[in-house]
């Protein structure tokens, strides 16, 4: 076991860090600390080299959990007379619109089912029936189900259609491949606490640097104004409020491990063997996971709940989570399902102790799995 007699989170953010990064928040910073301040400079080149932003983008860090930095690259980046597409199979898509209403800006919806990934054909549909469309915001992983959406067609066919693209890649920053290099980018969203394994506690939008000039006076919020907390990054090495220095210094920690466990690539693969084991024990089971195989991401797992009526998830939650493992409640509105993380510092032995946990509790509880 990597983190002692501590629960396992298998939720995707908050989520099981390794000691280093937890000791990393054991001293104070104060916000004029040159030391604190070339800290957060060198996290957000690190940031930005993992998905090849380092030519064009620049990394604008935020304070708050993933949704503010979500809300201030929408409310900064796109302005008010933008027509925004929103293709939607999920939760966080749902979000995305709802923060767009809140800031008055027009956005149209893609409906697409849970288990439907967003497919270039049916975007270039809307491109064409609506031309006012301006924009695309685009969940990359959805989280709610653990879907992967196509990120590098959709990109390359904004690029085509010349529409601008933002991108909530909040729980596949770091473990999926991103290039922001390749065009028809123009932000990405994500934060502390997920795949990278850090503390949640602040976001980071990498932006390119020419679509972030042209966004001064924007924003109509002053908190989550993209432009003036680069500005002032940029001309006084400090954040412009209060930092969250201890998140900062736990995601220095975490990134240095990031690094040296061999960056996106072995944490992309660290993350599919957990993955694979979760499945694979579960199956043994009798539990069928929601999604394709074909479209699921290697980050969180939809399961089908056991019809058996014995069945309750806060039970079924409690005894497992009684036996070290912390499970996730579905986030779907048409079937009974739970959600097991694969993400954060905990490799398939974890994994395969968690499917035991599970199988116990099934036990405990009575509840049978049909065949
Ligand atoms: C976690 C997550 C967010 C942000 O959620 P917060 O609770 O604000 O951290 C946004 N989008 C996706 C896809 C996520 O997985």
């Amino acid at each position: 076991m990597i983190n002692g007699s501590d629960p396992i989170l298998l939720t995707p953010g908050p989520l099981t860090t390794t000691p280093a990064t937890r000791q990393a928040m054991l001293r104070d910073w104060g916000s004029w600390d040159a030391a604190f301040n070339q800290m957060t400079d060198s996290i957000c080149r690190d940031l930005l080299s993992i998905v090849s932003g380092q030519k064009d983008f620049v990394c604008v860090p935020m304070q708050g959990s993933g949704t503010f930095s979500v809300e201030a690259a929408l409310g900064s980046l796109v302005p008010r007379d933008a027509v925004v597409l929103v293709p939607n199979n999920g939760a966080y898509c749902t979000r995305l619109l709802k923060i767009l209403e809140r800031l008055g800006i027009a956005a149209i919806e893609l409906k697409l089912r849970d288990d439907e990934p967003a497919g270039v054909a049916r975007i270039e549909e809307m491109f064409l029936r609506e031309p006012r469309i301006t924009h695309v915001a685009q969940v990359h992983l959805e989280t709610s189900a653990g879907l992967l959406n196509p990120l590098d067609e959709i990109a390359a066919s904004c690029a085509r259609f010349d529409k601008r693209l933002i991108v909530d890649a909040m729980s596949s920053f770091g473990a999926l491949p991103i290039d922001v290099s390749k065009g028809g980018i123009d932000a990405v969203v994500s934060a502390s606490g997920k795949c990278l394994e850090g503390v949640p506690g602040m976001g980071f939008v990498i932006v390119r640097r020419s679509v972030l000039e042209a966004s001064e006076g924007v924003s109509r919020s002053l908190a989550l104004d993209l432009y003036d907390q680069y500005a002032y990054m940029q001309k006084t090495t400090q954040w412009r409020f209060t930092p969250p220095t201890h998140v900062v210094a736990a995601l220095r920690a975490a990134l240095d491990q990031y690094k040296a466990e061999g960056g996106q690539a072995a944490r992309g693969a660290r993350y599919q063997r957990n993955c694979a084991a979760l499945i694979e024990g579960m199956a043994a089971l009798g539990f069928r996971p929601f999604l394709d195989a074909s479209v699921q991401a290697p980050v969180i797992v939809t399961f089908h709940a056991p019809r058996d009526p014995a069945y309750d998830f806060k039970r079924f939650y409690e005894a497992v989570r009684d036996a070290g493992y912390v499970l996730y409640p579905g986030k779907l509105t048409e079937v009974e399902t739970f959600r097991v993380g694969c993400i954060g510092a905990i490799d398939a032995n974890e994994m395969l102790n968690a499917v035991a946990a599970i199988s116990r509790a099934l036990g405990m509880l009575h509840v049978r799995l049909a065949a």
